[in-house]
């Protein structure tokens, strides 16, 4: 009997729970990947992530034709192109792994009730998740709101099944089965915007444990401290594979625990793992709190008047023409690599959201379309926790100083020089703040704006007074 096991965003062999029950109960695989981007609306996929499924579409198709198999791909209406696949391979059964966007589990929630109508088994499983939103509650049996109570509570129930290896031998599909090419999806970039990005990255399950290694070979160590300066590789830049599945956060979990850690390691590893569980909380707010995608978590902010955004200044921030450093250096990185450094993401939004105040939801957008590592939840919460209007969130009136942030984070400027070009030959303390320091600026920053797109002091007066004014 044949049973069709529909890849999403678990692009990979290993650990792959659907997968394994299709093999385990005897059916002959067909996998297959369905197209339909317009599915998630409003949140389909921005270009970043599709210049990444593209790669990461090649790549699970050459393991799945290294084991004897194919990827069988298809671009339509999910359901439609899943019942049609269905009648042609006589499938008996459909295996998927489990998304968490809600226009994602209503579409997924309608192809299990038409598949079970049609007689056949319809059967989803977790591989994305330590803990799923709906098994863990707070005392009262409310969702978790506070990261920390749920983190307490999460760890004490991570599923402790074992990652299972990839199958190492899957039936062939028959050629009859039509597909398109990865190349027929049209996820490549019309203009050479990403031909910089794949210098820092290898979509796919081996670039994902290939990651993985060189993180437990040195970022690991020190992470607790060394994640919080963007000019060095302080953290595991795993996002991207997280994202789409390419590893799962129980094989990461496993690795570092099998691992044979020197005490003083022990606080990173498990600082590490507690971000891990932020990854966690996100999926667990934006199941449990849908509309938070598009609309504030804390109601105190009904009232709160965000400006309307001038377009050239939002231009500005998106490309890194700020003339605040640090904020520029940080939109460049996201432009040339689809990723930032989370420090930085803080300070960008900050400055979005507090000093602009424009609402968050201007900063989302740009993060989803350019960003590799682009999630639902992931997003939402970063951004609403800097905007102040999240759960557990950073409260509004606590207002990031980019120039002390960058003192403090990128004490040598190696970081802002590396982005930034203009500032090259700028020293420091003065490549912090060019406009405080203007002679030198025009000297050795000409091309660089000689003032920040917004005042930083008054602005932030601006937005204290905005909050109390919304109270
Ligand atoms: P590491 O430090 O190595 O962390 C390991 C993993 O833990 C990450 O890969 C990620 O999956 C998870 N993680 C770490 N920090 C967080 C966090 N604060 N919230 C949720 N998960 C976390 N992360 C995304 O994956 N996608 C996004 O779209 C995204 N948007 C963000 C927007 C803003 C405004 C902010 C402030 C943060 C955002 N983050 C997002 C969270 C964080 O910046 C990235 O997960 C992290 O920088 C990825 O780098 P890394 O893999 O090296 O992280």
């Amino acid at each position: 009997a044949t049973a069709i096991v529909w890849f999403r965003r678990d692009l990979r062999l290993a650990d792959n729970p659907a997968l394994r029950a299709a093999l385990e109960a005897g059916y002959a695989v067909v996998p297959v990947y369905v197209h339909a981007p317009e599915e998630e609306a409003p949140w389909s996929p921005g270009a970043a992530s599709h210049t990444w499924l593209h790669r990461s579409l090649q790549s699970l198709q050459q393991d799945l034709e290294a084991l004897g198999s194919r990827l069988v791909i298809r671009r339509g209406n999910s359901l439609d192109e899943l019942d049609r696949l269905a009648t042609e391979t006589e499938a008996e059964a459909l295996f998927w792994n489990r998304l968490y966007e809600p226009a994602v589990i209503a579409r997924d929630t309608r192809v299990k009730e038409h598949f079970r109508h049609r007689g056949l088994l319809a059967e989803s499983h977790n591989a994305a998740l330590l803990i799923e939103p709906w098994t863990i509650a707070t005392g009262a049996g409310e969702p978790y709101r506070v990261f920390t109570p749920f983190w307490r509570n999460a760890v004490q129930r991570i599923d402790a099944q074992l990652a299972t290896p990839a199958p190492t031998r899957l039936p062939a599909v028959s050629q009859a089965v039509s597909s398109l090419s990865v190349d027929d999806l049209g996820l490549a970039p019309t203009r050479d915007w990403d031909t910089t990005f794949w210098e820092h990255w290898r979509p796919g399950e081996a670039g994902a444990q290939e990651l993985l290694d060189v993180f437990i070979d040195g970022a690991a160590r020190g992470y607790k401290d060394q994640r919080n300066f963007p000019d060095r590789t302080g953290s595991s830049k795993l996002s991207p594979h997280l994202h789409f599945g390419e590893i799962s956060p129980r094989q990461i979990l496993q690795r570092l625990r099998a691992e044979n850690w020197p005490v003083k390691y022990e606080i990173d590893i498990n600082h590490y793992i507690s971000e891990l569980g932020w990854r966690e909380f996100s999926h667990h707010l934006l199941f449990h709190y849908p509309k938070t995608s598009n609309e504030n978590l804390s109601p105190k902010f009904a009232s709160f008047r965000w400006a309307d955004p001038d377009p050239e200044k939002l231009a500005a921030w998106q490309r890194g023409r700020t003339g605040i450093p640090i904020v520029d250096a940080g939109m460049r990185e996201l432009w040339a690599t689809g990723w930032m450094h989370n420090r930085v993401r803080m300070i960008v939004a900050s400055v979005l959201c507090k000093n602009l105040r424009y609402h968050w939801l201007h900063g989302a957008n740009w993060f989803w379309d350019t960003l590799v590592d682009a999630d639902l939840a992931n997003n939402t919460q970063g951004w609403q926790w800097t905007a102040g209007t999240g759960a557990d969130a950073a409260p509004y009136f606590r207002i990031f100083n980019p120039v002390t942030q960058s003192e403090r984070f990128d004490g040598q400027g190696t970081y802002i020089r590396r982005w930034v070009p203009e500032l090259a030959r700028m020293p420091v303390p003065a490549l912090f703040a060019p406009w405080e320091h203007a002679e030198l600026a025009r000297e050795l920053a000409p091309a660089y704006p000689t003032q920040p797109f917004v005042d930083l002091k008054a602005s932030r007066e601006a937005a204290l007074g905005a909050l109390s004014a919304s109270r």
